[in-house]
């Protein structure tokens, strides 16, 4: 498996770590912090990252038997975990919308890059006739 850094990570806002020795100090401050019991796990996006065992066991552990998904649906309740798929989703959209925002300041930094490199070297003052080259 190649790791380069730019696979797609599920859990962004998680603490990174470079590898699996600063994770494990991570993992240690945390369990400091809030109790509980921390380890290191190597994501996909190339990051170590964090995970309490506790809350990802609860997680498993709260999901609903099949008869207990038919009772539900039957009674016309939502899935336990809507909220979750909901705020996953909402998730999705920030992260396309901040790399849309990240994509256009880069593409007019590029724009730029001339006109300051251009600038820098000197410029050209062309006298009181002259416009500013800055504006098109
Ligand atoms: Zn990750």
């Amino acid at each position: 498996m190649k790791w380069n850094g730019k696979r797609h990570c599920p859990t962004p806002k998680k603490d990174k770590h470079f590898n699996e020795a600063w994770a494990k100090i991570g993992a240690e401050k945390q369990a400091e912090k809030y109790g509980g019991n921390f380890k290191g796990y190597h994501c996909p996006c190339g990051w170590w990252h964090t995970l309490d065992r506790q809350k990802a066991r609860a997680v498993d552990n709260a999901r609903e038997s099949r008869s207990a998904r038919r009772i539900r649906a039957k009674r016309g309740e939502p899935p336990p975990f809507a909220h979750r798929v909901a705020e996953q989703k909402r998730e999705r959209i920030e992260r396309e919308r901040d790399r849309k925002t990240a994509r256009n300041r880069r593409q007019r930094l590029a724009r730029q890059i001339p006109i300051r490199v251009w600038e820098d070297d000197g410029g050209a003052y062309f006298g009181p006739r002259g416009t500013s080259t800055t504006e098109q």
